[in-house]
């Protein structure tokens, strides 16, 4: 079955997005935009991952439980989960390798939990946006311990990215899956000087920090089914 995606959305649990991506605002918009699936993915951190999943019940929308992991070189690897579970393991190892740092929402904003109703249920006071205190290699094999799929993010940026902080993707990696921001209208051109990249399977995703930047129906993979562990399954 084919279906349309958008793999790379951040909530209010993330300082740079905005407060009012709600779990009950994301569904929607992704609804609204016919999307058939959709991850949360807050920097490091799935505090919202779980209520997005309640808010989704009974809608014809899958959740993907994610989080966007900056590593020690402070480069982001998109991290995809088969399970709320897996996900919030994975934060729980990330947030301990986090340096303690206090957020300062006046100047990188808030940092809001929500249960499945939108009711803010804490702040989180810790910064979030800063590197975990793990390798790059480290962090997928974190992600692929749990049974998940790391995707190198938005490898076209001039920061945060594989290629502008290592000069490529280092080969200890394995095989790696690739987002390619949606500042690229055309991946294939943006590949064919790159054919170290030959290979790579491809994610183009929002990024999205506010309701209205979510997907269109544009972005699509073709999967044996809907299950989470068939989506991951697809870009793996
Ligand atoms: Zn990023
Ligand atoms: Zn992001």
């Amino acid at each position: 079955m084919r279906l349309y995606y958008d793999f790379h959305i951040h909530s209010a649990l993330s300082p740079c997005a905005d407060d009012d991506m709600t779990p009950n605002n994301i569904v929607n918009m992704a609804c609204l935009k016919g999307l058939d699936a959709i991850a949360v993915t807050d920097h490091n951190a799935a505090g919202n991952v779980r209520a997005v999943t309640r808010a989704a019940e009974g809608k014809n929308l899958i959740v993907i439980a994610g989080m966007e992991i900056e590593t020690a070189e402070e480069v982001h690897v998109l991290s995809l989960f088969p399970s709320v579970f897996a996900a919030e393991t994975a934060e729980a190892e990330v947030q301990a390798r986090l340096p303690r740092l206090q957020n300062d929402s006046a100047i990188f904003g808030r940092q809001l939990l929500f249960d499945e109703n939108d009711r803010v249920t804490a702040e989180e006071p810790r910064l979030l946006i800063t590197a975990a205190a793990l390798s790059i290699a480290e962090v997928f094999a974190l992600v692929r311990r749990l049974g998940g799929l790391p995707v190198a993010a938005h490898i076209d940026r001039d920061s945060y990215s594989v290629l502008s902080n290592l000069g490529g993707i280092p080969e200890e990696l394995g095989a790696v899956t690739v987002e390619i921001s949606r500042a690229v209208e055309h991946p294939e051109e943006y590949l064919l000087p790159r054919p170290e990249l030959r290979g790579c399977k491809i994610m183009r995703n929002s990024d999205a920090h506010r309701l209205g930047d979510l997907s269109e129906r544009v972005n699509s993979v073709t999967t044996d089914g809907n299950s989470a562990a068939d989506l991951l399954r697809a870009f793996g």
